[in-house]
């Protein structure tokens, strides 16, 4: 496995690659790995025959009072969990190689990214729009997998793809769950024993709306019933729940029969904010 970290190094390794006919899949992460990165390296070993796996915890998606500085950074176990799965390059390049003085140019959409997450975090998606676009331009990959995890993410790269024209092949993978069912994050490590005990209501309340649309209640009623579930555990604090059409991620009141709906919940434990979905047919 090549370790990569300058930018020209990493675009004449894919260039070699490409040259040798070889397809290659960029798997792009803030680091501290976990299952549910691998499940994507497993997901881009598939399709491709080359994977890079870029960590780099990107200055620009955190706003100023977010976790940047104490994001967890763990690149000897990264290594070692890119080398076991098979990993072909892992690319990790510096800030400032990323980020050069007067660097003033950013990638904004602007209808997508001022729902959910982007009410709060406000140019956040900015800041990812534009790394994962200088990660495409410096890694070339023919295809770039992404987590349904970050739902709202994946949505606004498509949107870019598209926009833009891009000639990367995008592929979401689903979320990785542990065994009682929180999705598995790397701010996950924030969390406090109790605290973790805690936030298996997360994913418990996801799960009980299917029960409730048997009950023939309407989307408000289950908004209500989601914001009740999830306060019955004393340290958490919802900071959204959103009920949206899959496309356009505008809250839907009266969704149509068959209608594919998203359910985004972001909460947090003390300073640590988790965030998880589900989608539903109505
Ligand atoms: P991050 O390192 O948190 O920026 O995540 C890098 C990629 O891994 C993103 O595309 C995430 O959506 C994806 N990811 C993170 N956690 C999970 C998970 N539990 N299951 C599936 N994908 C995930």
């Amino acid at each position: 496995m090549k370790k990569i970290n300058s930018l020209k190094s990493m675009f004449r390794q894919s260039q070699k690659w490409h040259a040798e006919n070889k397809t290659v899949a960029l798997v792009p992460t803030m680091g501290a790995l976990h299952e549910g990165h691998i499940s994507l390296i497993r997901a881009a070993k598939r399709k491709a025959d080359k994977v890079i796996v870029s960590i780099f915890v990107n200055p620009t998606q955190f706003g100023p009072n977010e976790d940047y500085d104490n994001y967890p950074r763990t690149l000897n176990d990264d290594i070692k969990i890119c080398r076991n799965a098979g990993v072909n390059a892992v690319f990790t390049p510096s800030v400032p190689e990323m980020y050069p003085d007067n660097s003033s140019t950013f990638v904004s959409e602007e209808v997508l990214s001022k729902y959910l997450c982007g009410t709060r975090r406000k140019g956040h998606f900015r800041g990812v729009c534009t790394v994962v676009l200088k990660l495409f331009n410096i890694c070339n990959p023919d295809i770039a997998v992404f987590g349904q995890k970050d739902a709202q993410q994946s949505i606004i790269i498509k949107k870019m793809i598209r926009d833009l024209n891009i000639p990367v092949k995008i592929i979401i993978a689903p979320i990785k769950r542990e065994k009682d069912g929180l999705a598995i994050s790397s701010r996950n490590k924030y969390l406090s024993p109790e605290e973790r005990k805690q936030a298996t209501v997360i994913y418990k309340s996801l799960r009980e709306v299917q029960k409730w649309q048997e009950g023939n209640l309407s989307v408000a009623q289950i908004r209500r019933k989601l914001i009740r579930f999830i306060q019955r555990e004393k340290d958490i604090r919802i900071d959204y729940i959103y009920i949206v059409d899959t496309n356009s991620l505008t809250e839907v009141t009266r969704p149509d029969k068959g209608e594919k709906l998203l359910i985004a919940v972001a909460v947090f434990f003390n300073k640590a904010r988790l965030i998880d979905n589900i989608e539903v047919k109505w």
